[in-house]
């Protein structure tokens, strides 16, 4: 491994002993000293490869508290919805696609949202069948919580009349659509069925190059489970210590036994107690403001959540499931409090996976717990969905990142890639650019949402998401001088020159 010298650079440390530095020493994949191009010059290692920034900004390389990274490849090598703005668009994106498709296979896309579209229609289950015969069609919602598929794969997919979440027509026919928990268990068949391991290796390489695009060097990732498949486990421990950035897995099982089998130390992830707020299964307290009635969905019982948890927690793991609504949220707090009031353990460091809709008094007992937080600011560009949704009231207490760092609670930003995308300064955008006025950030609590208090989320606080003497040598090199960005938004245009993981350059432009 060579030694790295990085001089003329807007380094930003996010160490506050040091915050800020001109040049800095790479040595045995560690950083060992900081300083002025002078003093870092003097020091400089024989042999030694010099990166002149020429004056852009250097960041501790970033975190992604929470990414699906098998699903984020599939996702990208898959066709995407998202760009169509009403039916008719989508159609034309399928019927595109479809004409380069060998007979046989599937018609798959990702990223549909009709509260985007002015009818908010989608292409019903005749329609698709009238355009693609006998060809299977399958289209994900962009929340992953609910499908549109033809009578083909309807039929692949193993999905019936009487199962829990198949829409009907008023003659008891299926629409198309489909939601959870059979919107789960379709999931879970196609990726069984339909892909193969060469497929899952190749989609774990694309996902972690996107990410180290983006200046991502280590993520959580969220793989396996009742919305995925198993084999993607499998797949991504085989080749886990041949990816190109950090990775901590998060196995999305209740089994824990098989968990401590695979060497793992944390348990969980995207196991879903509940659902989303755009397809009105994340389990509120009260009715959707646009929908009477109906308080969402909560997928296991209270019985469940507690054995589980308390089984993980007493075997030492650090535990993380999804909860989005704030009666979902409630439901993994009393499990938490159950299992630490049992066996009092001190740093388990148990994940809450959103957070996005926690009352106060469930946010001061998380921080009272020990708890932290994998929240996704990128979720603030739904806002006009959450509004509909939960109504103005409601609204004032979703996604408060800021407050939450306010108490104490250590948040760690993440994507939730494919849901959005693996980019930590589109998240650090969002982070400043919040529907709430009053939890808009500053750039480097953003940042520190994306370093320093994300690499907390798994042990790592000793090692990464800082730039200082001693730490791992994790580096984002951007392509610009961020202090001289005015507004938010221009964040995400940023790109990055290198990304440098452990002292070797992963990624460079
Ligand atoms: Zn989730
Ligand atoms: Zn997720």
């Amino acid at each position: 491994m060579k030694d790295l010298v990085i001089i003329n650079g807007q380094i930003n440390t996010m160490d506050p002993r040091m915050p800020q530095a001109e040049a800095l020493v790479v040595k045995g994949g560690k950083i060992l000293l900081l300083g002025t191009n002078e003093e870092v010059r003097r020091a400089m290692p024989l042999g030694a490869e010099i990166i002149d920034c020429k004056g852009n900004s250097v960041f501790p390389g970033f975190f992604d508290t929470h990414v699906h990274l098998t699903f984020t490849g599939l996702n990208i090598t898959t066709l995407k919805l998202e760009k169509a703005s009403d039916k008719k668009e989508l159609l034309d994106l399928l019927l595109a696609r479809e004409a380069g498709l060998a007979p046989g296979l599937w018609l798959h896309a990702t990223g549909y949202d009709e509260t985007k579209y002015p009818d908010r229609s989608l292409p019903t289950m005749k329609e698709l069948d009238e355009l693609f015969g006998s060809r299977p069609v399958l289209l994900e919602r962009v929340d992953a919580h609910q499908i549109c598929v033809n009578s083909a794969a309807f039929v692949a997919l193993g999905l019936s009349i009487g199962e829990q979440g198949v829409e009907l027509d008023e003659k008891g026919d299926p629409i198309g659509i489909v939601k959870d928990p059979a919107n789960g268990r379709a999931h879970k068949k196609f990726s069984e069925d339909l892909i193969t391991d060469e497929m899952r290796r190749e989609f774990l390489k694309n996902a972690c190059h996107e990410s180290l695009k983006m200046g991502t060097t280590s993520l959580s990732a969220l793989e396996g489970g009742a919305l995925f498949c198993d084999d993607d486990v499998d797949v991504f421990l085989d080749m886990q210590d041949k990816l190109p950035l950090n990775t901590v897995l998060y196995h999305q099982t209740l089994d824990v036994n098989k968990v401590i089998a695979e060497g793992q130390k944390q348990i969980g992830g995207c196991i879903v107690l509940d659902g989303s707020l755009g397809s009105h299964t994340a389990a509120l307290f009260d009715d959707y403001s646009d929908l009477k009635g109906c308080k969402g969905n909560l997928y296991y019982s209270q019985d469940i959540i507690d054995d589980f948890v308390l089984e993980a927690h007493e075997k030492g793991l650090q535990v993380s499931m999804h909860n989005i609504g704030d009666r979902a949220t409630e439901r993994l707090l009393t499990a938490f409090e159950r299992a630490c009031s049992k066996y009092p353990r001190p740093n388990h460091r148990h994940r809450f996976e959103h957070f996005s809709m926690a009352t106060d008094d469930q946010a001061k007992r998380a921080a009272a717990l020990g708890c932290c937080l994998a929240m996704q600011p990128s979720y603030v560009v739904g806002d006009e969905m959450i509004r509909t949704r939960v109504g103005e009231e409601r609204m004032k207490r979703s996604l408060r990142f800021k407050t939450f760092m306010n108490m104490g609670l250590k948040v760690g930003g993440g994507s939730d890639a494919p849901v959005t995308p693996v980019s930590p300064f589109h998240g650090i955008a969002c982070c400043m650019e919040h529907f709430l006025k009053e939890e808009r950030m500053g750039f480097r609590d953003a940042v520190r949402m994306f370093t320093t208090d994300a690499a907390y989320l798994t042990f790592e606080e000793n090692r990464k998401g800082r730039i200082a003497p001693g730490m791992d040598a994790d580096i984002a090199i951007t392509d610009r001088n961020v202090l001289e960005i005015n507004a938010p938004s221009e964040y995400r245009d940023i790109k990055f020159d290198k990304t440098i993981v452990g002292g070797e350059i992963r990624y460079a432009r």
